[in-house]
């Protein structure tokens, strides 16, 4: 790869293993963090996406649970509780401590820029973790009856039809200053198995993004094996939204960013199709990240294809 930077866009799952395994290949990356599942719970600052790439990075996090910090405990929020404060979402003593810090430097005038950079230091976190944006953007969605803020929709795993997603802050917030310098240095940009409606959809809405990333080269990899998410709603958000729930769908989302798309091998049937009918070159690799080798194997196989 040589001294090459490449850029990678993530939300808080797939995307945060993937980057994982690549901050063991190189540390030649920054990584850009999705921010509409930002939300304020008990006048703190939550930014879930970009706490679980920290807690990642730093080897914090709670690898059962997929969020939070390991062994963390819930002293605070049952006394929250008792106090009469409602609220479905869990967060741990630690992680709390997170939120205050986070939301004291907002408070003092700083970004969410600067605040992250400073939080990823004390984490001992040598990547550049960068919001997608410094400006207010969420990420809500439409059902039948009701509108929420994704992350209620996701942790109540509220069942239903979506009728629409709603980027609050599309059209207003500006890329961050530091995405848009780790753009200009990037020659590769790689999109991980993340969520492409709701952890890289708000990413690439942000304004000049989807024009800057298309002339660049770019790789992606489906979150989708054999039509099924690993985790999450992404297969019942694309099917309720007409998409077609399978890597299919999830290449066309992004057929005009892609040079490269990697799905599963178990899924090579459909490689012929995405090149026939979007000229989108399919590589096939194991792309299911159990292990922490696993993660390091599929970061080989894509920095792999940057060279050649
Ligand atoms: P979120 O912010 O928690 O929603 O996390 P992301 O958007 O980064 O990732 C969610 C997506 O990652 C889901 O659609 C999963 O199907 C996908 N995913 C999670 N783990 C894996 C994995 O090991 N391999 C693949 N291919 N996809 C995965």
């Amino acid at each position: 790869m040589g001294g090459k930077l490449i850029t990678v866009l993530s939300g808080g799952g797939g995307g945060a293993k993937f980057v994982d395994g690549l901050s063991r290949v190189t540390q030649n990356f920054s990584v850009i963090a999705n921010t509409g599942d930002d939300i304020e719970i008990y006048g703190l600052h939550v930014s879930p996406d970009v706490d679980t790439l920290m807690y990642t990075l730093s080897g914090e996090l709670d690898i059962k649970k997929g969020w939070g910090i390991n062994k963390d405990t819930f002293t605070c929020q049952n006394y929250l509780k008792l106090l009469g404060y409602e609220n479905w979402i869990n967060l741990g003593d630690k992680d709390l401590a997170v939120h205050i810090k986070r939301t004291e430097l907002l408070k003092s005038g700083k970004s969410l820029t600067e605040v992250t950079s400073e939080l990823c230091k004390r984490f001992g976190i040598n990547i550049p973790v960068i919001p997608m944006t410094d400006d207010f953007f969420q990420t809500h969605i439409q059902m039948e009856d009701n509108t929420v803020h994704f992350e209620e929709y996701y942790i109540k795993k509220l069942e239903g039809n979506i009728k629409k997603i709603i980027y609050k802050g599309k059209g207003k917030a500006n890329p961050s200053e530091k995405f848009l310098n780790a753009l200009n240095c990037s020659d590769w940009i790689i999109i991980p198995p993340s969520n492409p409606l709701v952890s890289i959809g708000t990413i690439l809405s942000l304004k000049s993004i989807r024009r800057r990333i298309r002339k660049k080269k770019v790789i992606g990899i489906s979150p989708l094996i054999q039509g099924r998410a690993i985790k999450g709603p992404l297969a019942i958000m694309m099917k309720s939204l007409g998409h077609e729930v399978n890597s299919f769908g999830v290449a066309k989302y992004y057929e005009d960013l892609l040079d490269i798309f990697i799905i599963d091998t178990i899924e090579s049937g459909i490689a012929e199709r995405i090149k026939r009918e979007l000229d989108i070159e399919v590589l096939t690799t194991n792309t299911l990240m159990k292990t922490r080798n696993d993660r390091t194997k599929l970061s080989k196989f894509v920095l792999n294809r940057m060279i050649e």
